[in-house]
């Protein structure tokens, strides 16, 4: 496989830096990566919540609070619906 523009030392440590940045910045949002870093922090990134949940997101929503459902629906659980309350699965 040859790669169509070879990369320079330098961007190949930019690039690291930034994947690590970008990890250190999710886990210090709450979360753990589910796969790779993307490349972009607006790029969609499958990312673990701590409460086991893993959803797709970017690196900027995480950051910018936006909630997980599976807490938020445990945070809220009138939300769920007041209406379905006797019902249950
Ligand atoms: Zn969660």
């Amino acid at each position: 496989m040859i790669p169509a523009r070879p990369l320079t030392p330098e961007v190949e440590a930019l690039l690291a830096r930034r994947e690590e940045r970008g990890l250190e910045r999710l886990r210090h949002a709450g979360y753990e990566p589910a796969s790779p870093w993307p490349g972009r922090e607006d790029h969609p990134w499958s990312v673990r919540c701590a409460c086991g949940a893993v959803r797709v997101s970017t690196l900027r929503r995480v950051e910018g609070g936006e909630p997980c459902r599976a807490c938020w629906n445990s945070e809220h659980p009138a939300a769920l619906g007041a209406s379905a309350g006797a019902g249950g699965q």
